[in-house]
Formats: C-alpha cells, sequence, structure tokens
C-alpha cells in the first residue's frame, strides 16, 4: 500500500501542477478579468477551450508535440516543468514524509494515520504554494499577497492540529492546541522578523533592494507552517544558495534579475526534508571540528559576511509592491 501511496502522490502532484500553470498564468495578467481563477482552461494564444484530452498533465504535452491543437502555438516546456516538479515534490514528501509515514503497519494488515494524513495534506498545499510563488516571483519580481498573506493564515491555523505544525514548549499546564498554535506564531514572527531585519540592514548598507517585503511575508508563511527553527534554518539556507547560485550566474555571465523568493523556496523544501542532518551537522559535527580548529569561527564568520554581500550585489529587485 505504501508504493500504491506514493505513486497516487506522484500523480496528484502531477494534476496540481497543471492547476499551479493556471494560478501563475491568472496572476500574472494586469486585467482584473482574466484574473479569476473560475471556469475552464483557455489557449492562451486563441482563446479556444481546451478539451480534457489535451490537458492531461505532461502526457498532452509530449503527445501534441509542445504545440496548442487549436492553433498550433507553442506550448512553453514551463508547462510540463511545473507538472513534473510539483509531482516529483508530491512523490517525495509520500516517500519521505517529515511528519510519519501516512501508511503503518498495524496488527494484521495495514491502516492510514490520520495525523500523518493531514500533515501531508498541509505540507502538500505548503509545496504548492511555494512552486507558485517562486515562478511568479522569478517571472515578475512580485510576491502576490493573494497567496502569502491566505499562506500565513493557513498555517497559523493548521497549527490548531496538535503535532501538525509541532509544539513550542512541553508546559503540560496549557492545551496541546494551544502550545502548538504558539508555536506557529512564534515561527510567523521569527521568519518575518528575521527576514525584515536582514532586509532593513542590507537596504541601508547597500542602498538597494535585494529583498523586498514580499520575501518578509513569505518568510513569514515558510515560519507559520514549518516553525521558527526551520524558518531560520531556510534564511541561511536561501542566502547560501542566492550567494553560490547567483555568483556562478554572474561568472557565466547571465546577467539577470533573479530575485530571493525562489532561493527561500528551495531553502524551505531543503530545510523542511533534511532539517534533521542539517543541524546536526551545523550544531554536533561543525562545533567539534571547531574545537579542533582555533581558526574556525572566523572562516564561518567570513563566509556568512560573505554571502550576505554576495546576496545583495547579485540577487537584484526589480519593481516591487506586493
Ligand atoms: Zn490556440
Amino acid at each position: 500500500m505504501g508504493t500504491v501511496f506514493e505513486v497516487g502522490a506522484a500523480l496528484l502532484g502531477a494534476c496540481v501542477g497543471s492547476f499551479l500553470n493556471v494560478v501563475i498564468w491568472r496572476l500574472q495578467q494586469e486585467d482584473p478579468r482574466r484574473r479569476s481563477l473560475g471556469g475552464r482552461s483557455h489557449c492562451p494564444h486563441c482563446g479556444a477551450l481546451i478539451r480534457w484530452f489535451d490537458n492531461v498533465p505532461v502526457l498532452s504535452w509530449l503527445l501534441l508535440r509542445a504545440r496548442a491543437r487549436c492553433c498550433g502555438g507553442r506550448i512553453a516546456v514551463r508547462y510540463p516543468t511545473v507538472e513534473l516538479l510539483t509531482a516529483g515534490l508530491f512523490w517525495l514528501l509520500a516517500a519521505w514524509p517529515p511528519f510519519g509515514s501516512v501508511v503503518v503497519a498495524v496488527p494484521g494488515g495495514e491502516a492510514i494515520d490520520l495525523t500523518a494524513a493531514a500533515a501531508f495534506a498541509l505540507h502538500a498545499l505548503f509545496l504548492s504554494f511555494l512552486v507558485a510563488l517562486s515562478f511568479i516571483d522569478f517571472d515578475t519580481q512580485l510576491l502576490p499577497d493573494v497567496m502569502t498573506k491566505p499562506g500565513m493564515a493557513i498555517g497559523l491555523l493548521a497549527g490548531l492540529w496538535p503535532g501538525l505544525a509541532g509544539v513550542l514548549s512541553n508546559d503540560p499546564s496549557t492545551s496541546v492546541a494551544l502550545r502548538s498554535l504558539l508555536a506557529s506564531l512564534a515561527g510567523l514572527l521569527v521568519g518575518g522578523g528575521v527576514t525584515w531585519l536582514i532586509r532593513a540592514v542590507g537596504s541601508a548598507v547597500f542602498r538597494r533592494e535585494a529583498m523586498g517585503f514580499g520575501d518578509v511575508k513569505l518568510m513569514g508563511m515558510i515560519g507559520a507552517f514549518l516553525g521558527w527553527q526551520a524558518a531560520l534554518l531556510t534564511m541561511f539556507l536561501g542566502c547560501v544558495f542566492g550567494a553560490v547560485l547567483g555568483s556562478v550566474g554572474a561568472l557565466a555571465g547571465r546577467g539577470t534579475v533573479i530575485p530571493f523568493g525562489p532561493y527561500l523556496a528551495i531553502g524551505a523544501v531543503v530545510a523542511m526534508f533534511a532539517r534533521g542532518p542539517i543541524l546536526h551537522f551545523l550544531f554536533t559535527t561543525w562545533p567539534e571540528w571547531q574545537r579542533s580548529n582555533p581558526t574556525a569561527p572566523l572562516w564561518l564568520a567570513g563566509f556568512a559576511v560573505l554571502s550576505l554581500f554576495a546576496l545583495f550585489v547579485l540577487v537584484r529587485r526589480g519593481r516591487r509592491s506586493g
């Protein structure tokens, strides 16, 4: 049953990715009439209604050889990419759940663990938000409020289900629901607050925006879903990825504008799946190495400053409002 669940999760991810393509496309339209999410899919070239059998994730793109059936207009490779990416993330969530297995062994067979199933649904939603926001930010340098704000609210409310977002303290005198709600709230405040602080300092030092207020809200959302420890780890990983990939891009002579949101999203995904090993490395393996090497803290400080510097120089913000 475990394998069936993993395959099912990947198929669900492909369908969700197909819907995310619509979300990404419509949230970028300037005309508010084209932004409504109701109704069926239309061809972006000629406006013809797309029939269901031409709308099967990935498969239709391959069978149609990247051409629309109605008018022969090109279907960008972006569409199957988003579908495959979402399918892969959902599969990863099913195969390597950061919250415990959904399908558990019980005497005489297998059963569904309800809390793990709810956690799967919540994290799948979180991953969907990250995918959509990354592509929108990549295209437009904007992280729309219409996604980050509900994302923060959903992350907070999910805290009310004990065990979904972790608990803040082990004090048994307050209810588990309250402690887990507080864990989400702490994540939101720490994630948003730290990002706001870095943005303020960076803007003052470099006199230019490397992060916008949209990044602050995105990090608030990430913190509300994953808790404050993972939010800090996400910020750290986002800076490292931004600095490294930004440097590689600059050395390769690609002067394209790459916003910070996608790096934060990658950081959040890595923090979500590999929080344990990374924290073990940072706080156990690394300090041991430091004790035997007196210059190690200098290396670490130098690396952190260099990363932030590279980030602010390389990662540029275009227009930024929401
Ligand atoms: Zn068409």
